[in-house]
């Protein structure tokens, strides 16, 4: 897998090189309706030629260089990591500092066309689980695979079902995603060979900035102090391997090939006008899986195969929330850590226009969408996908949580 992250040998940047440049500021421009106003403020790390990676925030169509503005080292690190680690008082602060900073004049040599900047993996992914939170999805994937059965497991409304994937196969939006070998079932014994079946599914991921202490739990209430902000998440699927392996112990080789996200981190509080109430728990949950507050995110996603939309999935109608998913994921005293990623599963809303998988889209690859002019079941090489999401800022218009792509490669033979 070749990825686009700048492997360059320079010294790290220096904090706070630019912090007291007077010469050469300039203002801003964020044009009208940009998706990256000031109330969102997303997060990532960045490199431009010949310098190390650290880290920005995306304002319009400018990256803002925080090493060099906020004379903060822990700006300078090629990861998120440590100033995710200094817990929501900090992240509170230097949103604000940010904003006021972004408002004002900024040293011009800190300011870097977006369009210009190589971004890369934006924190060092510690633990990767993945859950199953859309109850349009499992019904629908449900009613595929077990046609004559009722759609939902019995479990299915009464814990968020999850797995644990892989997080050193998590990449950033851009890395070129090779076909995955593996074994497919066939009448007179399985054969190894690449994917015929090769998927995407249309995820939110949570990153978590606190982590928690093996044998405590996190209540629901706790999310806003733990999880960081969240990111688009590809959770790319070989549905042939997946079938042949996954029972009786899960998700395994079908899953754990690549996973790509998106470069920018929306913070939390960027998403407070976003909150709704999503659907009602019918039986109720368990106490410690309660949660109270609105548990919905209103995040409308975009699904771009080749170019062409296929598909338009909408976050509000998740089944669990990801504080539930929090909760569940430390109730048997699981420690969480700082770069913990957790994903919601497949996103996929109750109309065919909202499904977010292919094996949905298609149901099963039997009805082929059309892409560009191609009948289309599955991936093929040199495919391309884009998923992009918007969601209310607090501004009052839309704010952009940007895009995660990715583009298939031939396999290895
Ligand atoms: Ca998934």
């Amino acid at each position: 897998m070749r990825g686009p992250e700048l492997h360059v040998d320079v010294g790290r940047p220096r904090a706070g090189a630019l912090g007291n440049a007077v010469s050469n500021p300039t203002r801003l421009e964020i044009p009208d309706g940009s998706p990256f106003g000031t109330d969102n403020l997303p997060y990532g790390v960045f490199s431009t030629p010949g310098s190390a990676p650290r880290i920005g925030v995306r304002v319009g169509e400018s990256v803002v260089d925080l090493a060099a503005t906020l004379g903060d080292d822990v700006f300078a690190s090629p990861s998120l990591n440590a100033f995710m680690a200094q817990g929501k008082p900090r992240w509170d602060e230097v949103r604000e500092r940010v904003g006021a900073l972004v408002a004002g004049e900024v040293p011009a040599a800190a300011v870097h066309a977006a369009a210009a900047v190589t971004l890369h993996l934006p924190f060092e992914v510690a633990d990767y689980v993945d859950f199953y939170a859309s109850e349009h999805h499992a019904a629908n994937v449900g009613r595929i695979l077990r046609p004559d059965a009722e759609p939902l497991l019995p479990n299915w409304k009464h814990l968020p079902v999850g797995y644990h994937g892989r997080s050193s196969t998590v990449v950033v939006s851009g890395t070129e995603i090779t076909r995955p070998c593996g074994q497919k079932a066939r009448p007179d014994g399985p054969v190894f060979g690449p994917t015929e079946r090769l998927d995407l599914e249309v995820e939110l991921g949570f990153v978590v900035g606190t982590g928690s202490r093996m044998g405590t739990r996190l209540a629901t209430a706790d999310f806003a102090e733990h999880v960081f902000g969240v990111v688009l998440v590809n959770d790319w699927s070989a549905r042939d391997i997946q079938a042949w392996e996954y029972q009786p112990l899960g998700p395994h080789l079908g899953k754990s090939f690549a996973t790509s996200i998106s470069p920018w981190v929306v913070p939390l509080a960027a998403l407070e006008r976003a909150r709704v109430p999503g659907p009602v728990q019918d039986p109720a949950v368990l106490p410690y899986l309660r949660d109270d507050r609105d548990r919905g995110l209103d995040i409308d996603f975009a699904l771009r195969w080749n170019g062409q939309l296929v598909s338009y999935p909408a976050y509000r109608d998740m089944y669990w929330s990801p504080a539930q998913m929090l909760a569940h994921l430390t109730a048997a005293g699981a420690a969480c850590s700082t770069g913990d990623l957790y994903a919601s599963g497949t996103v996929s809303g109750p109309t065919p226009g909202e499904r977010g998988a292919l094996i949905e889209l298609t149901w099963g690859g039997r009805d082929p969408v059309d892409v560009a002019g191609r009948p289309s079941t599955f991936l093929e090489d040199g495919d391309e996908v884009v998923i992009s999401a918007t969601a209310p800022g607090t501004g009052g218009g839309r704010i952009g949580l940007g895009e995660v792509a990715g583009r298939i490669a031939a396999a290895r033979q």
